[in-house]
């Protein structure tokens, strides 16, 4: 494996943290307590590239691989502090414009890539309903043939962007008894008669990032808006998983990185006892943790990164990176908050709040307790 980087790489990385920093933050402990995206800011990354990096340049997107996404992903966690407007950004990217450009037909490209890449058109992705959420397939969301296209019926839950959304890619049964092979996917317009998004539900973390409930009653789609022939959805929906697992925490590496500079520099500058604190040892070896956890995780994402990009399997690392770098952020978040003591608890200091975002990572695209669960199938368990 080799994880060299160009020049070029490098400096788009660097690029992509003094944009961040200079243009992201303001304001984000305010946002922070009203659950609020902002949109400029939606803007501005998409205008720096950030929704089209892996999409290629004729549907608006700047083509980059797989790793350079990751890198650049990297790099707007460090730079970004506002961990819900990326994991919004990721859930639009990797959910929604991944499947359309993977399964989508050329008008399907044509409609919706340009458009999300460019930050005019936003995208959620509805599979998790009440009633189905680990057990993705299981779902109740109705999709019944009519003359021209489909009836849909039913409700999604924790959807993200779903207030702001313009569209959404939405999965249904076009027959229960088919189980997974009746599940197909759907593009559906906010404004289909018969598609309500409902109240905003409030969050512990990631409070950037809107959510809400899709409703559907009696919704007319045609067939066009339908995502690959029926009964491919179980395929989509992981594939965009996949896709999920190996990027979406790329800008939490960054974060877990800017979490440690951010410790070194408070355990140097902070004194008690006469001394600073990085001296005891306590201390150090808590920052030596994060460093560990930092670097084993991202020879993890990286491996994953290469996989893909050699065009080999990657789903039992996949796995494996989205439990150990959740997690690894979660821990590293209370490292951080203990190495700042009190500073570190209010939520004027600004390091408590990656902790509550962490923790839906453990959650969203798969919980760890599922990622155990595809690693074990995947040794035969
Ligand atoms: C921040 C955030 C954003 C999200 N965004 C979206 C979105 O945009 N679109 C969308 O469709 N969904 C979204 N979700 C929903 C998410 O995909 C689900 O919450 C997740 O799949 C878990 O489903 P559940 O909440 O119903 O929990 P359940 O499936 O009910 O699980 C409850 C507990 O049981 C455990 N469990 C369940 N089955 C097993 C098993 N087989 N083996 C071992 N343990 C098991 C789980 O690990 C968990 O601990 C989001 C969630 C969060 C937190």
């Amino acid at each position: 494996m080799d994880f060299s980087w160009t020049d070029e790489q490098l400096a788009y990385k660097r690029a992509v943290i003094e944009f961040a920093t200079r243009e992201l933050n303001d304001g984000l402990i305010d946002r922070d307590r009203q659950g609020e995206l902002c949109l400029e800011n939606w803007k501005k990354c998409a205008q720096f590239g950030i929704q089209g990096l892996p999409i290629p340049e004729e549907y608006g997107g700047s083509g980059a691989d797989i790793l350079t996404t990751m890198l650049i992903m990297e790099g707007l966690g460090y730079g970004c502090r506002d961990n819900g407007l990326i994991f919004a950004i990721n859930a639009q990217l990797l959910s929604v414009q991944m499947p359309i450009l993977t399964f989508g037909t050329e008008e399907q490209k044509q409609k919706y890539l340009p458009a999300m890449c460019s930050g005019y058109m936003i995208g959620a992705h509805g599979m998790s309903e009440p009633d189905s959420g680990s057990d993705a397939y299981s779902l109740h969301t109705h999709a019944e043939r009519c003359r021209g296209g489909y009836i849909l019926s039913g409700t999604k839950t924790f959807v993200t962007n779903a207030p702001i959304a313009d569209m959404a890619l939405v999965f249904a049964t076009v027959d229960p008894a088919k189980g997974m092979w009746g599940v197909t996917a759907f593009l559906v317009d906010q404004e289909t008669p018969g598609f309500t998004i409902s109240r905003d539900i409030d969050k512990m973390g990631l409070r950037t990032s809107p959510m809400a409930e899709l409703i559907f009653q009696d919704c007319f789609i045609p067939a066009e808006n339908r995502l690959g022939p029926e009964g491919i959805g179980a395929k989509i929906f992981n594939s965009s998983m996949e896709w999920e697992r190996s990027c979406i925490l790329a800008s939490h590496l960054g974060a877990m990185e800017r979490q440690l500079d951010t410790c070194v520099t408070y355990a140097r500058e902070r004194k008690q006892f006469g001394q600073s604190i990085s001296k005891f040892q306590s201390v150090a070896n808590r920052i030596v943790d994060m460093k560990l956890r930092l670097e084993t995780a991202r020879l993890l994402l990286y491996k994953v990164a290469w996989l893909k990009m050699a065009g080999k399997p990657a789903t039992m690392e996949a796995a494996l990176v989205k439990l150990y770098l959740s997690e690894c952020f979660v821990q590293s978040g209370l490292d951080a908050i203990k190495v700042h003591g009190g500073y570190g608890y209010m939520t004027e200091f600004g390091i408590e709040r990656d902790l509550r975002d962490a923790v839906g990572g453990m959650i969203y695209s798969g919980t760890s307790d599922i990622q155990r669960n595809i690693a074990a199938r995947m040794m035969g368990l």
